[in-house]
């Protein structure tokens, strides 16, 4: 008998705890998983939340098992499964049953499938789901794409299921089609700079203050309590807190420093290079972890060119005063390019992005959670047209209080030596933002000069081209 509300496919790490956390909140789900024996493990580890749980071997009976019209969620590796799925799944599939895929899709393959099932009678939704295993089992983070009418339908248990803070769910229906898998893809961007900039600046207590892992865990658990308050300051703390039971060393301390990556962070910055929209953070960080996965090369390098004698220093207490605030002025930039980035796609493909809502709904249950948040939803609630936060009031302020530590610290890791990708290229944003007259007018001259493809001038309309003695 179909008995199940809503049914979810992939029992992995994130599907099997989104199943749970469904049952969880009194809805009974119908599961499903390729390998077979996944699913039997899941059955039997389901315990007081077994009865509202239908697991299935076949898809056949899985649809089966679930009362029309059916929700079902695909929580399986992006990319290539998702299409196989979906072929396999339509045919069984009846008018009005809504397809979710709730893993990291890009969002052009969201589009794509989107479209595809446009007219079709059924629909398809694109969920973008932030908050890792913890997320997905307790309050996750989640960003639809798709039609109103189809979020509509689902809004009840996905509300259900999100994270809430303060009572708020942090679930919302972004725009149509690939919506939300790109705000989701924006939302991992900003988590790569992030915790670049986090990284960065553990660099400089431990390389240039000479600071161990438990005393700089000390230093991140302070910070947690004052602006830069989030979850990844947070697990930061802890994570440096923590010794290897073999060695007794800190843990940090034995990892290879080689970064992984699956897509997201590298999808963020090529959109924004598709759009003409910076986002200098994102692409620095990205590129800090490919520079990192040259373990090998790096090795060389080192051996080649040394490592650079740490000059004499400010007292650590300044330098960890300068070092919060440097923080917050390269959170500021990371995150006022990835908003203007979210803005240059909703006007290109017309979703009308809610800025502030956005911001509300990763106040919790995402990696990115923070106060800081709280003040982007506030800012934009105030003026949700605003071109950049930079110029709102909240975060001129905010500018301007941690201007000079940001200066102070990346002249001090430039003259050290220290790695400073990400921060230094806030700085770099910050200074070419603000400056009315930039030095674009040499590069128009220049390129004028060897192409002949005009200029503006200051003092005449129309386009123009410079006097270049017949070689222009
Ligand atoms: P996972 O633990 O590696 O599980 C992968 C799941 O995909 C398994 O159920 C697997 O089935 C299924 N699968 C793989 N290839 C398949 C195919 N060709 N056809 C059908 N099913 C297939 O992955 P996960 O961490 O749960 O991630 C699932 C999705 O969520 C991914 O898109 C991921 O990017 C996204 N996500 C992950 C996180 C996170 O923190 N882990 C956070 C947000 C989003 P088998 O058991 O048969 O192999």
């Amino acid at each position: 008998m179909a008995e199940a509300e809503i049914g979810v496919i992939g029992l992995g790490v994130m599907g099997a705890n989104l199943a749970l956390n469904i049952a969880d909140n009194g809805y009974h789900v119908a599961v499903y998983n390729r390998t077979v024996s996944r699913t039997e493990e899941f059955a039997a580890s389901a315990g007081a939340l077994s009865g509202r749980i239908t697991a299935c071997a076949t898809l056949e009976d899985f649809v089966a098992a679930i009362r029309p019209p059916r929700p079902v969620i695909l929580m399986i590796k992006a990319g290539g499964p998702v299409d196989q799925q979906i072929e396999a799944l339509r045919p069984l599939m009846q008018a009005n049953d809504i397809l979710i895929d709730a893993g990291n899709a890009n969002f052009r393959d969201t589009m794509r499938r989107f479209e595809t099932f446009e007219g079709s009678g059924l629909s398809f939704i694109g969920m973008g789901v932030s908050g890792g295993e913890e997320g997905a089992r307790h309050g996750p983070s989640i960003m639809v794409g798709g039609t109103e009418a189809a979020w509509k339908r689902v809004e009840p248990v996905l509300t259900a299921i999100s994270a809430k803070y303060k009572g708020e769910p942090c679930a919302a229906w972004l725009g149509e089609s690939g919506a939300g898998h790109f705000v989701k893809t924006i939302h991992n961007g900003i988590e790569y700079a992030d915790m670049q900039m986090i990284a960065e600046v553990y660099g400089v207590m431990r390389d240039h203050l000479m600071m161990d892992a438990p005393t700089i865990a000390a230093v991140f658990s302070a910070w947690s309590t004052g602006p830069l308050d989030s979850y990844l300051i947070d697990i930061t703390a802890e994570v440096l807190k923590v010794h290897d039971a073999a060695t007794g060393r800190p843990i940090v301390d034995i990892i290879v420093d080689e970064a992984g990556q699956k897509g997201t962070g590298r999808w963020s910055a090529i959109e924004s290079q598709m759009m003409g929209v910076p986002a200098t953070a994102i692409e620095a960080a990205v590129a800090a972890r490919s520079l990192s996965a040259m373990r090998a090369e790096r090795q060389r390098a080192e051996s080649r060119f040394g490592v650079p004698m740490q000059q004499d220093r400010r007292s650590g207490q300044e330098v960890i005063t300068d070092l919060e605030k440097a923080l917050l002025a390269g959170k500021v930039a990371a995150y006022a390019q990835g908003f203007a980035v979210m803005a240059a796609a909703s006007k290109e493909f017309g979703w009308s992005l809610p800025m502030a809502t956005i911001a509300r709904i990763w106040r919790a249950g995402c990696i990115i959670r923070s106060r800081f948040l709280g003040e982007i939803a506030e800012a934009f609630a105030e003026d949700p047209a605003v071109p950049n936060l930079a110029l709102t009031p909240a975060f001129s302020a905010m500018i301007e209080d941690t201007d000079a530590s940001l200066r102070r610290i990346v002249a001090e890791a430039a003259l050290n030596g220290l790695p400073m990708p990400a921060l230094s290229s806030a700085l770099g944003y910050f200074d070419t933002y603000r400056r009315a007259r930039g030095t674009a007018n040499l590069i128009q001259a220049q390129r004028d000069f060897f192409g002949a493809h005009g200029f503006a001038r200051l003092d005449a309309e129309g386009e123009h081209h410079g006097p270049w003695g017949g070689q222009g």
